[in-house]
């Protein structure tokens, strides 16, 4: 489940060329502007693009793996991996549960193994930086 405010699934509906309303049947649970939505509903407006096979997931993890023990593992404030977080849940690459351009899991729940919670780390198309210091 995901939970994100409403404009953020609209959104991401936008961007797949659908409405709210359309994707609306998605949403589980409402206050006010927050929702709670199920990705692996049929309504949920998903990415189109295939994620990258297992063999390509493993050489990017790996690849992601070895800068991050190079650069002495450095660890993402709790606070920049919300913020990472936020701007994933709207993106046109993400499919509810990974990344679609380089295939890494998306959770703001899995810290030690999410390249949101690893502050070297960036965004295959740019949407967010490394962070420095
Ligand atoms: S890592 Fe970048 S491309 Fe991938 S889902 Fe997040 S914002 Fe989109």
């Amino acid at each position: 489940m995901i939970r994100c405010k409403i404009e953020h699934l609209e959104e991401r509906a936008r961007q797949r060329g659908k409405t709210l309303a359309e994707v609306t049947p998605c949403i589980v649970e409402r206050n006010d502007d927050h929702i709670v939505v199920d990705p692996m509903h049929e309504a949920y407006p998903r990415s189109q693009e295939l994620p990258p096979g297992a063999l390509e997931r493993m050489k990017n993890f790996a690849s992601a793996s070895a800068q991050h023990i190079a650069a002495g593992m450095p660890r993402a404030s709790d606070e920049e991996i919300a913020r990472r977080f936020d701007i994933c849940q709207v993106c046109e690459f993400f499919d509810g549960k990974s990344c679609t351009k380089c295939g890494c899991g998306i959770s703001r729940d899995a810290k030690h193994l999410s390249k949101l919670a690893w502050s070297d780390q960036s965004c295959p198309v740019g949407k967010w930086g490394k962070v420095i210091g």
